[in-house]
């Protein structure tokens, strides 16, 4: 019997030829093809054109007053012209290189004409015309997202085939009972009014259906793996309370109520049986790393190893630093496993975790080579964790006796976003910054402003603050960065000279030359810090308390907000300056929204506002899932609606045996052990 699954070469007219150009659209199956829906209509309403404009796309209704005139001009150019009656109006129509119109064409007849208004010529330059069904014709035309390989009329056709073909196959995925509390359509329909909309509100009824199945789909599937993860077997890791707390006794300032409160979720997990699978967030500065220090501290009083995974050297050398420094009154010994460290030491370094005398593994990607054994892994902890992709996390979740799982973040997301879409993780939220922070104050200058800010620079390092300088971002081009950074450094050099030393860190230094420089930074050796985007993640030094971007316009929300995080982190007030001449609403509307908030999740709202989900959500590399209808911003409402039902769906472990859920049923196992992001 024929199903969804077919390869799309089992639609009439598709070759393998059509079958790779689809195939780049990531359409294989029948289901893929019949599942892509337009990314817009065409407006084809029939207007009335006294109200037109020239060259004004629209749709007209008429008469052909007279037969239509075919004039050819050289080898397959040709031109079909008729004059039609349109209300009180006639007006020429003419389409370029379609001659075969002609012949379906005649006086007399009712037509829709789509085109543009040519209006000094009173001409439509048709593009389409309609001869049947006038009366049921929706006035949307889709449109569907093609690229350089495929045409859209070839898409249009081979959907329509697809439909055509494959119609009585379409199971209904949504239960009964929901479509009926909310109205929604038979999956048939839907799909039918999506790619060929005959009415309005039809159309925007199956978007609705469409969208509601979509985040359904994706809810039931993130809580079936929830699900399936608690089943299996994890570690029970039964800390030691009072040491523990002990531990916490030492840590020289109050911890918020938020960290306490995530330190609870944290400690909860660890102790229950299932893998631990939660992502901790929190905005730059609300002290994720302490809260992760007391996890780690807590899976090593148990006897486990810890091992702590960050995106760079830099902050993969800064965290050991740091840690060590933390637990240096305690049976913690940290050792820092990087590609940098000489295959000698490293080799050692990877004996003494197999033999378990090191405990707390600092790293980067290293950490989960194959090379490395660990003699008793109970807590893997990711730091800035949308930095590594889906395998990476993987591939950590799966080493040694699969330990518990700790991601952090600090790009933020709105906290109902992050509940909904990160549906197969608990969600722990920091939501509130140490108490005595001041704000960052935040400027926007203007290019031609830079002495003014030098000016500032002075004042402040007078002072004794550190300051850091961002050269500009020069897109797609690392050797251009460099070139740029080094040369600020050097400008910057001269202005300060001799007072205060200027030091450099850009992507093109070896690891060691980095490290020189952010411990020369970190002593205080250095005053101000030229680099380019590398300082981006979690680089802390409390006492640089100036942040100055060049091009601050070049850059989004969210990396803006990355870069201010590197300030504000003591109790000294910090100041962030953007240099920027925004050419764009876009940019200046960017650098109106840092000067406004310091609020991560602010910034972040008005990130998905700015770009629309699509890009804020829809990055494969962020983690986050693209949807193709749904919008989980605008429709928020819904998707949270959703996960209730989905939730509730799971809760009775029977209802895969009723016949009404078979095809549901299958579509879960089809896509279980596929995670969204893959
Ligand atoms: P992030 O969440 O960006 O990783 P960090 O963990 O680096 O933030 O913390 C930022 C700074 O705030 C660090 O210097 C840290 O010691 C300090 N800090 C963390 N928690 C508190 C607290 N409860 N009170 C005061 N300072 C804190
Ligand atoms: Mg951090």
């Amino acid at each position: 019997m024929p199903s969804l699954q077919d390869p799309v070469t089992a639609v009439r007219g598709v070759g393998p030829k059509l079958a790779e150009q689809l195939a780049t659209l990531e359409i294989e199956t029948v289901e893929d093809l019949l599942t892509y829906f337009p990314a817009r209509y065409d407006e084809m309403t029939p207007t009335n054109v006294q109200f037109a404009k020239d060259k004004q796309k629209l749709a007209v209704k008429g008469t052909v007053m007279s037969e239509p005139i075919i004039s050819r001009y050289g080898y397959r150019r040709s031109r079909v012209a008729f004059r039609l009656l349109t209300g009180m109006d006639v007006v020429q129509v003419t389409f370029f290189n379609q001659p075969y119109l002609a012949k379906n064409i005649t006086a007399n007849m009712d037509v829709i004409v789509t085109g543009t208004w040519d209006a000094p010529r009173q001409t439509i330059k048709g593009t389409k015309v309609i001869t049947k069904d006038l009366d049921q014709q929706s006035g949307m035309g889709a449109v569907y997202s093609v690229n350089k390989h495929i045409k859209q009329a070839t898409l249009q056709k081979t959907i329509r085939q697809a439909f055509t073909q494959y119609e009585r196959f379409i199971p209904t995925l949504l239960p009964v009972k929901l479509r009926q509390d909310y109205q929604l359509m038979e999956r048939r329909e839907m799909i039918a009014q999506l790619h060929f909309p005959t009415d309005r509100e039809l159309a925007q009824a199956a978007r609705r259906t469409a969208a509601y199945e979509e985040f359904f789909l994706f809810e039931l599937r993130m809580l079936a793996l929830r699900q399936a993860n608690r089943e299996a077997d994890g570690l029970s890791i039964q800390y030691h309370n009072d040491e523990v707390r002990a531990f916490i006794k030492t840590i020289p300032f109050e911890l918020t109520n938020a960290q306490k409160r995530v330190v609870n979720e944290i400690c909860r997990d660890l102790k229950a049986p299932y893998q631990m699978n939660r992502l901790l967030q929190g905005d730059v500065g609300s002290g994720k790393t302490i809260v992760a220090a007391i996890a780690i501290y807590a899976a090593i009083t148990a006897g486990y190893q810890v091992a702590l995974m960050a995106p760079t050297e830099i902050l993969a050398t800064q965290h050991a630093q740091k840690l060590a420094k933390v637990f240096a009154e305690t049976p913690v010994n940290v050792g820092l496993l990087t590609g940098g460290v000489k295959p000698k030491a490293a080799e050692q370094l990877r004996a003494q975790i197999a033999a378990g005398q090191i405990n707390l593994i600092v790293g980067t990607h290293a950490l989960i080579q194959d090379k490395v054994e660990y003699a008793n892994l109970g807590l893997a902890i990711i730091d800035e964790q949308h930095r590594f992709g889906v395998k990476q996390r993987q591939t950590l979740r799966e080493k040694g006796n699969h330990p518990d799982v700790l991601a952090m973040t600090a790009t933020p997301i709105p906290r109902t976003i992050a509940i909904t879409t990160y549906g197969e993780m608990d969600v722990s939220i920091i939501d509130e910054l140490p108490a005595g922070r001041q704000p960052i104050q935040t400027q926007w200058l203007q290019a031609k402003q830079l002495e003014t800010a030098v000016r500032f620079l002075k004042e402040q390092l007078a002072t004794g603050a550190q300051v850091y300088i961002v050269s500009p971002l020069i897109e797609e081009s690392e050797s251009l960065d460099v070139q740029n950074a080094t040369a600020l450094a050097e400008e910057y050099a001269e202005i300060f000279a001799p007072t205060y030393q200027v030091g450099l860190l850009h992507g093109r230094m070896t690891n060691d030359e980095k490290a020189a420089v952010m411990d020369q930074f970190q002593a205080g050796d250095i005053q101000v810090l030229v680099s380019t985007t590398v300082i981006e993640v979690g680089v802390d030094n409390p006492n640089a308390t100036v942040m100055m971007i060049y091009n601050a316009d070049r850059f989004g929300l969210a990396q803006l907000h990355q870069l201010r995080g590197r300030v504000g982190r003591g109790q000294r007030q910090s100041y962030c300056l953007l240099l920027a001449d925004p050419k764009t609403d876009d940019g200046k509307a960017r650098m109106e929204t840092m000067v406004a908030t310091t609020d991560g999740f602010v910034v972040a709202q008005r990130d998905l506002e700015l770009r629309g989900s699509g890009d804020v959500l829809g990055k494969r590399q962020s983690g986050m899932p693209a949807f193709k209808v749904g919008d989980p911003v605008a429709d928020l409402k819904m998707l949270q609606i959703a996960r209730r039902d989905a939730s509730e769906l799971l809760a009775n472990p029977a209802w895969e045996n009723t016949d009404e859920y078979q095809p549901l049923a299958l579509y879960l196992h089809r896509h279980q052990l596929a995670t969204h992001f893959d």
